[in-house]
């Protein structure tokens, strides 16, 4: 049958590690969707569009094109046939992503495409789809099989963040991204707290790896 698994969590959490851990070992299609907001993000700066609301939004939007590509394990947006690269982590996109993503139209842009990965990912033979972002849970797939609100201490993030050498205001995108009015950032209802201050990845991946075979 196939599965598909929700990871949510504040920047840096360790959620992309422990998706793409999972993946392979459980033959999931990974899907980052930080990466829609980052990849939209620089071609609505590229635009010189404003994070706001309006007509100048909806025009911006309304030229951009989504495809997909996959590689191995994971499937990647592809933005009117810009694959994003590295560059969709720069500081300037960490200092703008969360102000675009609160607007309520790019969430809407977004949406049906988030839903369509579980589409491809069964048209790829995948056994199912681990999508991992901040809404995945509570808005783009309530009704998945599993549901996983991944937690680290702060101390802990700004480590890992330090450690890719960037600056990255993770504290603010938090406080941001929890109180916008649209699909904020919050534990889903009935979602598993997973705490990862103490753990290493692979007892991270351990630990889920046993709530997948429930
Ligand atoms: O996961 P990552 O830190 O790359 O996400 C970048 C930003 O994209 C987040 O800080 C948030 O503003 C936005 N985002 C979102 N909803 C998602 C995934 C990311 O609002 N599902």
């Amino acid at each position: 049958d196939f599965i598909i698994i929700a990871v949510d969590g504040g920047a840096a959490a360790g959620k992309s590690s422990t998706s793409r851990a999972l993946s392979s070992k459980f033959d999931l299609m990974h899907v980052d969707t930080g990466s829609f907001y980052r990849a939209t993000t620089v071609k609505l700066l590229e635009a010189g569009v404003a994070p706001e609301a309006g007509p100048a939004m909806d025009a911006a939007l309304a030229k951009l094109e989504l495809g997909t590509y996959i590689d191995e394990n994971s499937a990647y947006i592809v933005v009117n046939d810009w694959i994003p690269d590295e560059s969709i982590r720069s500081e300037e996109v960490n200092a703008n992503v969360s102000q675009y993503a609160a607007i309520p139209e790019l969430r809407k842009f977004l949406f049906d495409y988030q839903r369509d990965q579980a589409n491809i990912a069964r048209e790829e033979g995948f056994a199912g789809l681990i999508m991992e972002g901040r809404d995945i849970g509570s808005v783009i797939f309530p009704d998945a099989d599993l549901r996983l609100y991944l937690y680290a201490d702060p101390a802990k993030r700004a480590a890992r963040r330090a450690a890719e050498g960037l600056s990255d205001s993770i504290e603010k995108r938090d406080q941001m991204d929890s109180s916008r009015k649209t699909a904020p950032l919050s534990i889903p209802e009935g979602a598993t707290l997973v705490d990862s201050s103490e753990m290493t990845l692979e007892e991270v991946v351990e630990h889920v790896s046993d709530l997948v075979s429930k």
